[in-house]
């Protein structure tokens, strides 16, 4: 019995690591990547899996690093992506820096060899044929015009975003609650009941103007030519909005009202950054309304310098950016299949997370997803524990909707991992310090990750 093939869309980091792990498990797969018949606004070459930007893996220390817990669990399960990256790497010091054009040929020349596999150099311009039975669609943030509107008529409007507007998630355990406080505007309840939803961090004046100084001289990061970021109203830049008028944020996201300091119930705060829950876990809480293009190291500066906020360790930073993705934890379900069309995946950047790694890590997850059902097994996404699961749980359910745009893209980070108490002490007996409780705690959540990710295996 001849099994149709899957069709995956897009020849990138996600949609070659679906292609490879989809062959390899026995299913054919025709692979269509647009290159060179029609090119994106970054991609230079016609290879498969080109990177169009940094030659960096980032960190790939599985004990101490959540994107190196990542690279070890795609190793486990026969990545592409990382086996090629491991034989092209260059000195990077702890990270995994590869040679970007041996890497991508490597990619490119297994993919083109494997038995499994048939390279289609065309654009699908518009919704797959009907015929086609099981498509993963991994065209990234520069998925070309047609397609990304045929997905926008399928999804509807509001579903697929055209540019991400970032504002920062700080975990919550480097909060200190000892000057910020709990509660919503008004002690509005939600509609869970809380009405103390929001985590606020008060400023006096003092504070707030030496905040708007530092705002204001922080380096941004500049558009490309090509980009066309819209300033759309709602989603400004807070350094834009501060540029506009030094009480802007005070009477925009920083606004005082219906808030009281907790700690200090007389001294009205002159502004206050409220942080809202962003993941079902509750681990992670994101900077409400605070997008921009700061340079990622002067955020970090210059929003420590927020009370409550001095040691606060950043999941995300912020950014603006043309990228194409969807609203996955509405669309999706958990093996990546549009509720909608369930014949249709999706893999990737589009589906909201972001970075190399992470996008070729759905693509996996999608590639042995399609296998699966196309052999007629049952595959269960990979348990929470691990990086692989976390990520996926977090696009497909984890992340807790805010409201319009609030799903916005993520790296894989420790808090989309549920916690784990830290020991107290060495094996010695000897109690150990702040920063070797943390080193030890991120140790034990990569052994806890590779033990729970084979037994995912083995299953
Ligand atoms: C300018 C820019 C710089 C970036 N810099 C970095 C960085 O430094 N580090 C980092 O980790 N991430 C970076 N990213 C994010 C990066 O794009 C993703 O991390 C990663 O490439 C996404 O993988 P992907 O497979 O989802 O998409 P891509 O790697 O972009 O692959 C998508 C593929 O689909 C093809 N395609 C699109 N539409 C169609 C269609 N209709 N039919 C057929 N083929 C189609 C494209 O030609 C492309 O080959 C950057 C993104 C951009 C836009």
């Amino acid at each position: 019995m001849t099994v149709s093939p899957i069709h995956v869309i897009g020849g990138g980091l996600a949609g070659s690591e679906a292609a490879w792990q989809a062959a390899q498990a026995g299913a054919p797969v025709v692979l269509h990547e647009m290159r060179p018949v029609r090119g994106t606004d970054a991609h230079q070459t016609d290879k498969l899996a080109e990177l169009v930007c940094s030659n960096s893996f980032r960190a790939d220390d599985w004990t101490g690093n959540a994107v190196g817990l990542l690279h070890a669990e795609m190793r486990a399960l026969d990545s592409i992506i990382m086996s090629c990256g491991d034989a092209h790497q260059v000195p990077a010091g702890g990270a995994l820096a590869v040679d970007r054009e041996g890497f991508a040929e490597a990619v490119t020349a297994r993919l083109l060899a494997h038995p499994n596999i048939t390279l289609a150099r065309e654009e699908i311009a518009g919704l797959p044929p009907a015929e086609w039975d099981s498509v993963i669609i991994a065209t990234g943030p520069l998925t070309s015009p047609a397609l990304a509107q045929a997905i926008l008529d399928l999804t509807g409007e509001g579903q697929l975003a055209f540019f991400d507007a970032i504002a920062p998630i700080v975990n919550l355990e480097s909060v200190n609650m000892d000057v910020a406080w709990r509660q919503s505007r008004y002690d509005k309840e939600g509609p869970g009941g809380d009405a103390a939803a929001y985590i606020n961090c008060p400023l006096d004046r003092d504070q707030y103007e030496s905040f708007i100084d530092a705002l204001l001289a922080g380096p941004k990061a500049e558009f490309k030519d090509w980009e066309n970021v819209p300033y759309f109203d709602g989603c400004l830049p807070i350094e834009v909005m501060a540029e506009r008028g030094r009480e802007t944020l005070r009477h925009g996201p920083m606004k005082p009202v219906g808030l009281t300091n907790a700690h200090c119930p007389d001294v009205k705060p002159w502004a206050v950054v409220q942080l809202r829950q962003d993941n079902a876990l509750g681990t992670l809480w994101n900077m409400v309304g605070f997008q921009t293009k700061l340079k990622h190291g002067a955020q970090t500066e210059v929003f420590r310098m927020i009370p409550g906020l001095e040691k606060a360790v950043f999941a995300r930073l912020g950014g603006l950016h043309r990228n194409t993705f969807l609203n996955s934890p509405r669309l999706l379900d958990a093996s990546l299949r549009l509720n909608a069309d369930p014949r249709l995946r999706f893999a990737g950047q589009v589906t909201g997370v972001e970075g190399y790694v992470e996008s070729a890590a759905i693509g996996l997850l999608a590639g042995r997803f399609a296998a699966a059902e196309r052999l007629g097994r049952t595959l269960a996404p990979p348990p929470a524990t691990t990086a692989l699961g976390a990520l996926i749980g977090h696009i497909t359910g984890g992340h807790l909707d805010g409201g319009k745009g609030s799903f916005q893209p993520m790296n894989i980070n420790y808090g989309l991992l549920p916690p784990l108490a830290p020991p107290k002490r060495d094996d010695e007996g000897r109690r150990l310090g702040a920063k070797e409780k943390t080193r030890a705690k991120k140790r034990l959540i990569g052994e806890r990750a590779l033990a729970d990710l084979a037994a995912w295996r083995a299953g």
